[in-house]
């Protein structure tokens, strides 16, 4: 017979969780194409040995101007392409060695939002049929074939992100920008994911409307202990948003700190050269008071 543990001793320390995602040693070349029959491919190298962990329920911002990596950074998290060289460990398992079928139930776990509402949603599906889309590509997972099941998952999102269940059966024509990329984050909720990958996601709105957007982001990051990878080349919404800051430059991390300290004593030139490009391009930030 086993005996009962003993009520109130803490149980035995088990090894240490993996972090929520570490990336190591990520890089990516593309080749392009030949300018003259005579000229061998140039090849970019978008992203050049990058390695962070990001620990559950924080927030990582990536900043660095245009070209500096930050898309294909987030694509490689996403597992929607696969790198040249380096690992994904999400939840401790290097995402780009997996099996597709574990890849794609694992796809749960983590979740992108993109930049433009108005591409990322496709104008002739329902907001049900977009909420809903990501349960359907989960495959190895208990399916969620029932119709009023997944209705009723998609409604609960949308609540979460402040709309209603009576927009479900509206089109995206009939949303604002900002209304977009509420649809478009319900969307990534809607498998319960502990990571999101948020790509400029405000970048394309009102400056009105960005402050609630971020808003929003935040109260869900508290209410569904989710983990941010945040990019954006807007250095205030960083600072307002995520614990720890990376700077891209040509694909690699030269700098990376809490935002309180990055942004305000900036060792290398490329941060300090940024913040001075930001406070020169004021007013246009819009993070939230
Ligand atoms: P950012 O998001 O910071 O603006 P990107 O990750 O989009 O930067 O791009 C980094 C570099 O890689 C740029 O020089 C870009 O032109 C190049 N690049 C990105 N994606 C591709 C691709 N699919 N094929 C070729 N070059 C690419
Ligand atoms: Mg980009």
């Amino acid at each position: 017979m086993t005996p009962a543990a003993p009520g109130g001793i803490a149980a035995q320390p088990g090894p240490a969780a993996p972090p929520l995602l570490a990336v190591r040693g990520l890089s990516q070349r593309y080749r392009l194409p030949r300018q003259h029959l005579l000229q061998r491919s140039p090849v970019v190298q978008a992203l050049d040995g990058v390695s962070f962990t990001l620990e559950a329920g924080r927030s990582l911002g990536v900043v660095g101007e245009s070209g500096s990596g930050k898309s294909t950074l987030a694509r490689l998290v996403m597992a929607l392409e696969a790198p040249s060289t380096g690992q994904v460990l999400f939840e401790g398992r290097d995402l780009h060695a997996l099996p597709p079928r574990s890849l794609r139930a694992a796809r749960a776990g983590f979740q992108m939002v993109f930049q433009d509402p108005y591409g990322s949603l496709d104008p002739r599906r329902t907001v049900l049929q977009t909420v809903a889309e990501p349960l359907a590509l989960l495959q190895g997972r208990q399916p969620m074939a029932d119709a009023d099941q997944r209705r009723q998952a998609a409604a609960e999102a949308l609540e979460a992100v402040g709309l209603r269940a009576a927009d479900l059966d509206k089109v995206p024509h009939q949303f604002s920008g900002g209304q977009r990329q509420r649809i478009a984050i319900a969307r990534a909720l809607i498998t319960r994911p502990r990571l999101i990958v948020a790509d400029e996601p405000v970048s394309a709105l009102d400056v009105s409307v960005q402050a609630q957007v971020l808003n929003l982001l935040q109260q869900l990051q508290h209410t569904h202990g989710l983990s941010y990878l945040f990019i954006s080349h807007d250095l205030a919404v960083v600072d307002h948003l995520c614990d720890e800051v990376l700077v891209l430059q040509r694909g690699r991390v030269v700098e990376q700190g809490p935002p309180q300290t990055l942004f305000t004593t900036p060792q290398h030139p490329y941060t300090q050269q940024l913040l001075q490009a930001a406070a020169g391009a004021a007013p246009q930030s819009a993070a939230p008071a």
